[in-house]
């Protein structure tokens, strides 16, 4: 995900409470009172006990109904899920929009819903076993599926449902570390283009006039995700959208792709008034997932759309359909940059996901530093530099530099959207690259993409992954970078010792000028005059080093000359 400052600045988006609507559902005889309950709170972080994992969801089959002018939808959604434990407890995120059905195994069943769940006691599975829940559900989605009109005032509808938002249009385990595979059948105008995760199963086909959802001339597009994601990548998108190809990618390093060619298309779906305006933002996305694809490991999904959209965010990462912010490309604004990160996003993120929102960094910091290490690829080192000193700033100037990277204690999910996880994470793997050196930390990189993915992740794996690869103790580096907080604040001073002739001995002081909150922070580095460098481990509140010099150098020393570690360095002269 990108521009999350924009986000900070909205409120919570809970709309239109306590509604009332009348459906007649083509499976009943007589009109049904359906009451919508209200909906819960979106981005409250879920309690230890809320996925005790009864049950793991291992396919969604969703059919969903929707119109050009109407605010309501309607779905049937069948979960095949995995029973693990005897007698499980169904516990389905669901929250706003009305239940007309539910059915266990086939068999229609009460089941109670309130407080933004479904629960049921399935008393007599037992560990093992395989459950089939369809659920029919019907309303006007309060958040995750957006239907209204769009920057050009066209009537659109888009999933945006991070961090755990897809409870408000798909009853789910809504949560990163239950992944599933899904297909989608969407019924929608005519006149519409449907996207969503996963490949086109054939062309779309004229909906059958008795299909769920508003009434109208529609079309029924099919998509299939072959491999589990998360439920907050799982999307759809709709709308007049024209449809660009920028090419192929990943040819032969493409394990999910329905292809013959075993390529991935890459592509972009933006409003028909915007195409020109779009262009140079995504013309070089091929280039990228060819770029990660060597860098990381093999591209996971079935394809790559990017996609203009509603979202709130800048761009949101959703497994091989991006969305981008409607507002920047109809303006004209080149968001390569974004683009960049929301496809490093795919490999981290999306195919390697953090298992608990707290350890974000794992998504946001690896998008932020691969998207970073595309434009090194493409645009040299300077290109880099320039994006890693952004950062660094951000991470300097921001309110949060109190808290770790890792805050278990922040309940509200949409602060973990902060400099921390983002540019501080990006560092972190800069300096990490740093200390192992390029051919360590890209090996250890592929591995931990290997071994992880479509898998989902906490940061001790990571962290075992580079030391393995390394053969290096690393707590000490990730507890005062992950678990700690803060970041050093240097100052540094020289004095010169004259000796016999020109020679003398410089002494070089480092002192830690942090607040006695932040950690006293390790950092191998090493200072250089000009081309003369000389090894030091910073790690005291006060470091001396003494230096011999044939003569006294013209110019102060500088500390971590290539810019390997984030710090803030005064001079003392
Ligand atoms: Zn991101």
């Amino acid at each position: 995900m990108y521009g999350f400052s924009f986000l900070l600045t909205l409120k919570p988006t809970l709309l239109r409470l306590n509604r009332l609507y009348f459906f007649i559902s083509v499976f009943f005889i007589c009109p049904i009172l359906a009451q919508e309950p209200n909906p819960i709170q979106a981005g409250v972080a879920p309690s230890e006990n809320d996925y005790q994992g009864d049950l793991n969801v291992l396919h969604y089959d969703v059919e969903i109904g929707l119109g050009n002018s109407a605010d309501w939808i309607e779905g049937i959604v069948y979960l095949k899920c995995e029973v693990m434990k005897d007698d499980p407890n169904m516990r389905l995120d669901f929250t706003g929009l009305s239940i007309q059905s539910l059915s266990v195994n086939g068999l229609l069943t009460k089941h109670i819903y309130e407080k933004g769940l479904i629960e049921k006691n399935l008393k007599g599975f037992n560990f093992g076993d395989t459950v089939t829940i369809k659920i029919h559900y019907s309303g006007t989605p309060d958040d995750g599926l957006i239907l209204g009109e769009n920057v050009h005032g066209n009537r659109t509808a888009f999933v945006d449902n991070w961090p755990n938002r897809t409870r408000f249009w798909l009853p789910s385990i809504d949560y990163p570390a239950d992944k599933a595979t899904i297909n989608y059948s969407i019924h929608a105008p005519v006149e519409w283009k449907v996207i969503a995760n996963g490949y086109l199963k054939g062309n779309a086909s004229k909906t059958p006039a008795d299909a769920i959802g508003p009434k109208g001339d529609r079309m029924t597009w099919s998509w299939e995700v072959t491999v589990p994601i998360s439920p907050y990548n799982m999307v759809i998108g709709a709308g007049d959208l024209e449809i660009r190809s920028v090419g192929l990618s990943a040819c032969g390093e493409a394990p999910a792709s329905q292809r013959e060619d075993e390529c991935i298309e890459v592509t972009y779906w933006v409003y028909p008034e915007d195409v020109d305006k779009a262009k140079p933002s995504f013309k070089r996305a091929a280039e990228m997932v060819d770029y990660f694809t060597k860098t990381v490991g093999p591209f996971p999904f079935e394809k790559l759309a990017n996609v203009q959209s509603s979202t709130r965010f800048g761009g949101m990462e959703n497994a091989s359909a991006i969305f981008y912010s409607e507002n920047a490309i109809s303006q004209g604004r080149n968001i390569e940059g974004t683009v960049s990160h929301e496809i490093a996003h795919q490999w981290f993120g999306d195919a390697v996901t953090q298992a608990d929102w707290h350890h974000l960094w794992l998504s946001e910091g690896f998008a932020t530093y691969f998207g970073s290490l595309f434009f090194e690829y493409a645009d040299g080192n300077q290109s880099f530099q320039k994006r890693m000193e952004s950062s660094r700033k951000r991470v300097i100037k921001s309110e949060i530099t109190n808290k770790p990277i890792i805050d278990v204690n922040e309940k509200d999910l949409f602060k973990l959207l902060n400099s921390n996880n983002y540019p501080k994470g990006g560092w972190v793997l800069h300096m990490l690259r740093g200390y192992l050196g390029n051919e360590l930390f890209f090996k250890g990189i592929r591995k931990y993409y290997k071994k992880y993915k479509y898998k989902a992740v906490l940061t001790e794996e990571f962290q075992k992954m580079m030391e393995d690869v390394s053969v290096k103790q690393l707590d000490w580096f990730f507890d005062q970078w992950i678990y700690k907080p803060g970041f050093p604040k240097l100052s540094y001073e020289e004095t010169w010792y004259s000796k016999s002739g020109t020679k003398g001995i410089l002494e070089v002081t480092i002192l830690q000028t942090q607040k006695e909150e932040w950690p006293i922070f390790k950092i191998p580095s090493k200072v250089c005059w000009l081309d003369d460098c000389r090894a030091v481990e910073i790690n005291q509140r006060k470091n001396s080093f003494k230096f011999n010099f044939d003569q006294k150098p013209i110019q102060l020393g500088v500390v971590d000359p290539d810019g390997w570690v984030l710090k803030e360095l005064t001079l003392k002269k």
